[in-house]
């Protein structure tokens, strides 16, 4: 049996997501294959709370994010940071030989609404990016008021990584006002990894059309065209879109909202257990902890690597033992995509027995 994943993605993938997978594939531009394409259609739009189109990409969640970046800068793209994945964002701004500035905040910290409106209010910039739930922080900044302060700027294109959140708390789209909202596969959808879903919404394909430069295959006028039609602008990965449409059936079973609270109550109950055990989470205020996983102070200076050998070794599981500059200084636990309370306590109660016996 392979050894189960508790890390923050890719995360376990079901039995029944890899039997979807293996549906033998359809020629990509056959009416079988728009069949499927338009039959995710409507439950996409609904877990991204948005009445844009949901396209589809061959590509981790990096390509959308650096296609999207050359999609839509004219002038010059503002790059929130507040941890490693929003921090490398900035290097691929910069490697897209693009004009661009960071906004930095401390690693643990959110990003500040208030700060945002300073720095945008400076006029020079035509793009935001920013990352709703820092992975390596397990930071969540607070979505909802950044869009309101996004809402007086409506020159500026919003690009949102919603990588690790899409799916595990309602990230509302259209009611506030976000442009592209892009997401990953291997991440709380429980997918394999090797595809990003994205939305785009009017305005930001308005002014995609304006840029020069867009490159063929992350252009989003190439997806918007195709989508029209019920397909993809190159041959895409049609195993994980039988995967993903698995799982739509599943979370239309669940129960978008109950979905949500799933993951709330089994965060909380790794929160429970990092109290219980002396630690503390990495994150400035419990109201910007993550709800998809916990990134943990680690001040009881535990080896993590022991740890998660003797996880491996008694339990076929691993965690994560931190990403980026603060490995080590802090790991993290997922419980993102397909876990159960009866799952997560089963992993904590074996951390428990290797904390009190086998250290
Ligand atoms: C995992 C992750 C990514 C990277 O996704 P890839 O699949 O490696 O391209 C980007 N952003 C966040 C917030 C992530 O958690």
């Amino acid at each position: 049996m392979s050894t189960k994943l508790f890390i923050p993605g890719p995360v376990q993938v079901s039995d029944k997501t890899y039997a979807a997978i293996t549906t033998p594939v359809v020629g990509h531009r056959s009416q079988d294959f728009v069949d499927l394409y338009q039959s995710v259609q409507p439950g996409l739009q609904r877990l991204f709370h948005t009445k844009d189109p949901v396209f589809i990409s061959t590509s981790s969640a990096w390509g959308v994010m650096e296609g999207s970046i050359r999609n839509l800068t004219r002038k010059k793209v503002l790059n929130c940071m507040n941890g490693a994945f929003s921090d490398k964002w900035n290097d691929v701004s910069q490697r897209c030989g693009l004009s661009a500035d960071s906004l930095k905040f401390e690693w643990g910290q959110p990003i500040a609404p208030e700060v945002l409106r300073e720095a945008l209010a400076t006029g020079e910039y035509d793009v935001v990016t920013l990352v709703h739930n820092e992975t390596s922080t397990g930071v969540m900044s607070p979505l909802e008021d950044i869009a309101a302060v996004l809402g007086e700027f409506p020159e500026i294109i919003s690009v949102i990584d919603t990588v690790s959140s899409f799916s595990v708390v309602p990230i509302l789209k259209d009611e506030w006002g976000l442009d592209v909202i892009l997401t990953g596969s291997q991440k709380a959808l429980a997918l394999p990894p090797g595809m990003a879903l994205f939305t785009v919404s009017d305005r930001a394909l308005e002014r995609a059309a304006s840029i020069e430069g867009r490159g063929y295959y992350f252009d989003y006028l190439e997806f918007k065209k195709n989508h029209d039609k019920g397909m993809t602008p190159s041959t895409p990965v049609i195993p994980l879109i039988y995967g993903l449409r698995s799982k739509l059936e599943d979370i239309a079973e669940e129960g978008i909202e109950n979905r949500y609270a799933r993951h709330a109550h089994l965060n909380s109950l790794v929160h429970d257990w990092v109290a219980r055990n002396g630690l503390e989470l990495f994150p400035v205020a419990p109201e910007f902890a993550s709800r998809a996983l916990t990134c943990v102070k680690n001040t009881r200076e535990l080896d993590i690597p022991h740890i998660n050998q003797l996880l491996r070794e008694n339990f076929n599981c691993v965690i994560d033992g931190g990403y980026g500059r603060i490995k080590g200084k802090t790991f993290r636990i997922s419980n993102m995509g397909d876990e159960t309370e009866a799952t997560i306590s089963e992993l904590l109660g074996n951390l428990d027995h290797i904390l009190n016996n086998l250290l």
